[in-house]
């Protein structure tokens, strides 16, 4: 394939822009050579600048359940841009995308709309800290909750000393609040929670976790997690950002059967548009201005655009009740042609898959934690991701990312992806 406009686009926009980008993951610094420039993407396909075509597995990082520009949601977008494109006051579209959310998620009593992901779990933490008067939360190690200061904190050496900011610009005293325990490890949050008795404030968790591969909590695991909490009042917070809409209409809370405290949304409710939410139990969430004391705000906070992308998306799950089967089905397929060609390889890498999220893990340990993500061969990854990339299927470009499907992928692009995977394996192992 031919990147010369890419790679001229890429010399430009580093003269103007850190690194050529405006997130750090788009720069291919974990796979090497120059990110592509896209111009247009149409069901799962994206076309680069130099007219190159691919099936891809990214949809945005997650967004794009139908994969690109569906009709209903462009639709959706240009009838309510004809009305105008903000306003800084209440709209009748707010309310329809609050109830659809509490409708298809039975713990969202009320919800507050932001504009990313990262909004959301800050403004989540913050609700947290106001109605439990605690200051520290628990997070766990290789969960992603976006760029906030108090997020960007790894744990410190031994389980019980105060964490580590993981990003230059993050102070100590952010760090000291921020406790840092292991995935689907219960004994890691006890003895956190027995060091630091009623001074926690929230647990937030990916319940599904995205952000290291694909990593599932264990049933078990996330049921003591919700009793911890009831237990010792601490607000669990589910990070639903990516898992929310993506595994299940009622997102990886009805798959699991367990009811979080408070939720957070982004990517898929907002139909490709930047947003986010963070909602769940009245009482925690009345605790927010202008009802209680708790400051939260946003310019464009509920923005019609975005709302109507969001409400276009949820109507449409709301509405098609084999959505997820479809998405299942599809998944499954591709997971079982990787298998197979693994087999054919003498190969047994882990690949952890819950619904349309899918990770295959270039390892052969079984993954259940960050730990036994980094067992991952990061080096081949990259080598595969470029294998994958010349032959038309663009994956995420790192290891420790989801493979997203859409509805909009065929078993004929299913098949073309499995085809690439086989040779591209060859070529490598
Ligand atoms: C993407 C993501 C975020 C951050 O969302 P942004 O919109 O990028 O700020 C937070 N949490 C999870 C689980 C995510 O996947």
């Amino acid at each position: 394939m031919n990147y010369t406009k890419s790679e001229k686009l890429f010399e430009e926009a580093k003269k103007y822009i850190p690194g050529g980008v405006n997130s750090p993951v788009r720069a291919f610094n974990a796979v090497g050579g120059t990110p592509l420039f896209i111009e247009r993407g149409e069901g799962c396909r994206i076309f680069d600048a130099d007219k190159n075509e691919y099936i891809e597995y990214i949809g945005s990082w997650g967004p794009h359940l139908f994969g690109h520009n569906p009709k209903f949601i462009l639709d959706a977008l240009k009838s309510s841009l004809e009305n105008g494109t903000s306003f800084g006051a209440p709209t009748e579209l707010e309310i329809k995308m609050a109830k659809i959310i509490s409708e298809l998620v039975p713990s969202i009593e009320k919800i507050r709309m932001v504009n990313s992901g990262t909004e959301a779990t800050m403004s989540a933490i913050r609700a947290a800290r106001g109605f439990t008067n605690r200051n520290k939360f628990i997070k766990f190690e290789g969960c992603y909750h976006g760029h906030a200061d108090y997020f960007l904190i790894k744990a410190g050496s031994g389980a019980l000393t105060f964490g580590v900011p993981t990003s230059p610009g993050v102070t100590a005293a952010n760090a000291a609040d921020t406790l840092v325990a292991d995935y689907n490890d219960i004994n890691s949050v006890k003895s956190l929670i027995q060091e630091n008795k009623n001074e926690i404030a929230a647990i937030i968790i990916e319940p599904i976790a995205g952000n290291m591969g694909v990593i599932p909590a264990s049933n078990d695991f996330l049921s003591e997690l919700r009793e911890i909490c009831t237990e010792e009042g601490i607000v669990l917070i589910f990070d639903e950002v990516m898992s929310g809409f993506r595994v299940a209409k009622g997102g990886a809370q009805e798959v699991y059967g367990i009811a979080p405290d408070i939720t957070t949304f982004g990517k898929i409710i907002g139909g490709g548009l930047p947003v986010g939410a963070f909602g769940g139990r009245k009482d925690i969430m009345d605790t927010l201005a202008p009802v209680g004391p708790v400051y939260q705000a946003g310019t464009l906070s509920g923005n019609p655009l975005a709302m109507s992308a969001g409400l276009a998306a949820l109507t449409h799950i709301k509405e098609n009740e084999n959505l997820y089967n479809v998405l299942e089905k599809k998944s499954k397929y591709l997971e079982d042609g990787f298998k197979e060609n693994m087999k054919k390889l003498n190969k047994s890498y882990a690949m952890t898959r819950v619904g349309s999220m899918s990770c295959l893990f270039f390892t052969e340990e079984h993954v259940n934690n960050f730990a036994s993500a980094l067992t991952s061969d990061a080096k081949l990854y990259g080598q595969y991701f470029h294998k994958m990339l010349e032959k038309g299927i663009y994956l995420a470009p790192a290891q420790f990312e989801s493979m997203f499907i859409s509805t909009a992928h065929t078993t004929e692009d299913l098949d073309k992806t499995i085809e690439a995977n086989y040779s591209s394996l060859k070529e490598l192992l």
